[in-house]
Order: structure tokens, then sequence, then C-alpha cells
């Protein structure tokens, strides 16, 4: 604990959190950070030319982001050290165009965008994040990232007057129960008799969600022609636990494995191989788009690095063969209010260190050579290492790992912070955890073999 306060990563692991509400300012604060520390942004369009030891990094859809430090021996001598985490979380992506008003109420539509634990999201203070595209003078479309950080809405519960067994468990439909209350003009009252209020009020409190966005950005609607906004948890990140141990905020999944990776990598030295930091959309969705981790996306990058560093097309596979990637997602902590959940011998702890994910069917990359290899690098860091896996009864979820090793053929192994509440909108993990996963993956990046 002396050292994560020392190291005050607990405090900038916050301001990232902060920072990212969303898939795209996730990789717009990873490439902040990147650029602070000179790093060189490379457009895929463009050709490029390499140094060694030299940090570069491509954005592709805004969403994803790998980095890239080049080695000082070539590719296919060396190989890559590579390391993954994804950006995105599962929650409700508005549907900017809809409106619904009654009743003097002014509600924005919903869509779930994976899988969020949804009565999480309800009663809680929701603001806007996301992007927008704006149709520029010269007739082009322009994104703009927004994020209202004053809380813009919320999705009220029904009471448990109207539902008695609402706690037996009720089972949310997204179309009908998740729309999010944005104002209340009680302009219906006044049709039923009542006082009317104010009226330039009333048209204040019904403007839309859609208005809404005009307003922030200074543009008239019809300028608007791209949107993918989601509504997110208002409150900011929490530390508590007698010595700040335990840190509680939205997007934990997978902000702590894209802040362990951003941070290992800018603090690792220069090494013999090429080091890759990779951050992912669109996993909580199955990855399979342009830019996600079952995408070609890595392999582009790196057989664009072995074709500028290496010497013929065959360098590209003997840098694969030679290569080991670490794919860093939270893992299921134990949980002591549901014990029948777990298999006791593999339910890593708060704070017990970085977790293991394996997986007979290959939910999780690890293999028995993989597990070795992690098992090594947290030796060489002086860490402790806890393996999950879940009970023979229960099929575990799944991450990027099976599927940028399957593409790339790179062996790979599958880690993660133990956390509790996974896809809450708040989750809870150790602080401890997260400066151990840095030191680890810091020993990763620099000794790939
Ligand atoms: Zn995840």
């Amino acid at each position: 604990m002396i050292d994560e306060l020392q190291s005050g990563l607990t405090s900038h692991l916050i301001q990232f959190i902060k920072d990212s509400p969303t898939a795209y300012h996730g990789a717009q604060t990873i490439a902040k950070a990147l650029d602070a520390q000179g790093a060189i942004q490379l457009d895929e369009r463009q050709p490029w030319q390499l140094k060694s030891g030299q940090m570069y990094y491509v954005v592709r859809s805004e969403g994803s982001l790998i980095a890239f430090r080049c080695g000082f021996k070539r590719p296919a001598e060396a190989g890559f050290m590579v390391a993954g985490a994804h950006t995105d979380s599962p929650g409700l992506k508005a549907r900017l165009e809809k409106s619904l008003t009654g009743k003097g109420m002014e509600r924005a539509a919903v869509e779930l965008y994976g899988s969020p634990i949804i009565s999480t999201w309800l009663d809680r203070p929701l603001s806007l994040a996301g992007r927008v595209f704006i149709k520029t003078q010269d007739g082009k479309a322009e994104s703009r990232l927004i994020h209202s950080t004053e809380p813009i809405g919320v999705v009220p519960n029904l009471a448990i007057h109207l539902n008695r067994d609402h706690n037996k468990g009720f089972e949310y439909n997204a179309q009908n129960h998740l729309p999010v209350l944005l104002s209340a003009s009680g302009s219906g009252a006044s049709e039923a008799g009542a006082k009317a209020p104010d009226s330039g009020v009333a048209e204040a409190l019904a403007a839309d969600l859609l208005h809404r966005v005009t307003a922030q950005l200074g543009v008239p609607a019809d300028r608007i022609v791209g949107s993918d906004l989601y509504f997110v948890d208002a409150q900011g990140p929490v530390r508590f636990g007698p010595q700040g141990e335990l840190i509680n905020a939205y997007r934990l999944d997978n902000l702590l494995g894209c802040h362990a990776i951003l941070e290992a990598f800018l603090a690792s030295q220069s090494a013999g191989h090429t080091q890759v930091a990779c951050f992912f959309n669109h996993e909580e969705i199955g990855s399979l788009s342009p830019e996600g981790a079952d995408s070609a996306f890595l392999r582009d990058i790196l057989g664009r690095i072995s074709a500028l560093m290496d010497k013929n097309a065959e360098d590209l596979y003997r840098a694969l063969a030679a290569s080991f990637s670490i794919s860093v997602d939270v893992a299921q902590a134990y949980h002591g209010s549901y014990p029948e959940k777990f298999d006791e011998s593999f339910a890593p702890v708060l704070n017990g260190g970085p977790a293991l994910k394996v997986n007979a069917n290959l939910r999780y990359a690890t293999d028995g050579e993989a597990e070795a290899r992690f098992r090594l690098y947290c030796d060489a860091a002086g860490v402790p290492c806890q393996k999950f896996m879940s009970r023979a009864d229960i099929t575990p979820g799944t991450t990027i790992g099976p599927l940028s090793a399957a593409f790339t053929g790179i062996k790979t192994v599958d880690v993660g912070a133990p956390l509790l509440s996974m896809h809450s909108i708040r989750e809870t993990a150790g602080t401890l955890d997260h400066e151990m996963m840095v030191q680890v993956l810091k020993k990763g990046f620099e000794q790939l073999s």
C-alpha cells in the first residue's frame, strides 16, 4: 500500500477514469498521454517511416488505438511484446433522433449496448457523453466529442407500491422501461386544469436530447449528421477502505486494464523487441468491427511495422511466432455473499494480485505455456499471482484474448484485476491490484522472453 501511495497511481487512475466516459474519450485520453511523452501519431492513409526506440500510435474510428515502441532489433529477430485491453463498457446508448413527449415530460429513447446489469442504471443521475458528427461549411462531416459533466437525466423505477413483487426480480424492457427522463414542464397537468408554469420555463424544460446537444455544441440541429452518444454515470470515482484500498467507479471494466497497460508501456525501457499496447473498442458487443479485437487492426499494424523494419515478406511470420501477448481485462473477484457461485480454489480476492484467467474451452486464451510465462513475469516483478477458473458447471465470460490470438497466431495469456459487480454502472476493485498489474506488465514489456 505504501508503494501505491508513493506512486500516486490511484490518483492517476481516477483522473483517467474521469476523462474517459466513453471509448472515444478513452482513446483520446490515451493519445494525449502518449503525445505528452513524445509519441508520434501515424495516419493509416499515409506512408510511414519508423525509427528504433521511438513511440508511435495509430487511432482507428476514434475508439481504438494501437501504440508501439520500435525495438532495437528487427521484429523477425526479436518479435513483438503485445498487451491489449478494451476501451468500451456496457450501458445505454442514446437514440438521438427520437424524443418521447407526454404529460409535459421529455424522455430520451435508448438502446442497450452490450450486457449491462440494467437495474443499476436506474434512479441515478446520468450525464451524456460520446461523439457527434457535424456537417461543415464545405460539406464534410467533422467529429466532436462531448461530455455533459452535469447530470442531464434519470431512468426512474416504478414505485414498489405499483409493483409489490419488484424485489422478487423484474425484467426491464429496453424499449418501454429505460427511456431517460430529461425534463418536466407541467404542461400535462395544465391540460387537466392545473396552474400552468411560466411558459418560458416550460419551453426551456421541454428541450429534447437533440436540442440539448445542439445547445452544447452551438450548432443548429440540421448540421448534426451522425452520433454515437451514451448515458453514463454522472458521479465520479470514489476511493474507500481504511487505507483507500478500494475504488468504486464506472467503466472499471476495462479502464483498469487500459490504464495499467498505458502506465506500464510509458514507464518501460526500450528493448530489442517491439512493444505494442492495444486499446480496442467493441469488446462488449463481440469485438467484430473494423477496429475491434476480432479485426485485422492489430495484424495490419504489426504487418506494417515488419514491412518497414524487416527484410522480406516471410519476416512477419517469423516475428509473430516469436511474439507474446498479455490480454488484460478484469477477473471475477470472490464475492462473500454468493460463495456458491465460485470454486473456492480459483476465486481471486480483491488486492490479492493479478489473476490468470483459464478455461478448458478457451473462453480465455490462456494455455499451460501462457500461464507459465505470466507466472514468471509475476515472479520477476515480486507480485503474487492468483488464478480464476469458473465452477466446472458455469460457462465464464470471454474477452479479447482468444480473438486477437486467433487473428495473429500470437501466444496469449488472459489476465485481469479482480473486480466486483462486473457490468454494473459502478464496479469495485482493489487499488493494490492495479499497482501490481502495472508492475507485472512493465516486466512483460521489458522482457519478452
Ligand atoms: Zn471487460
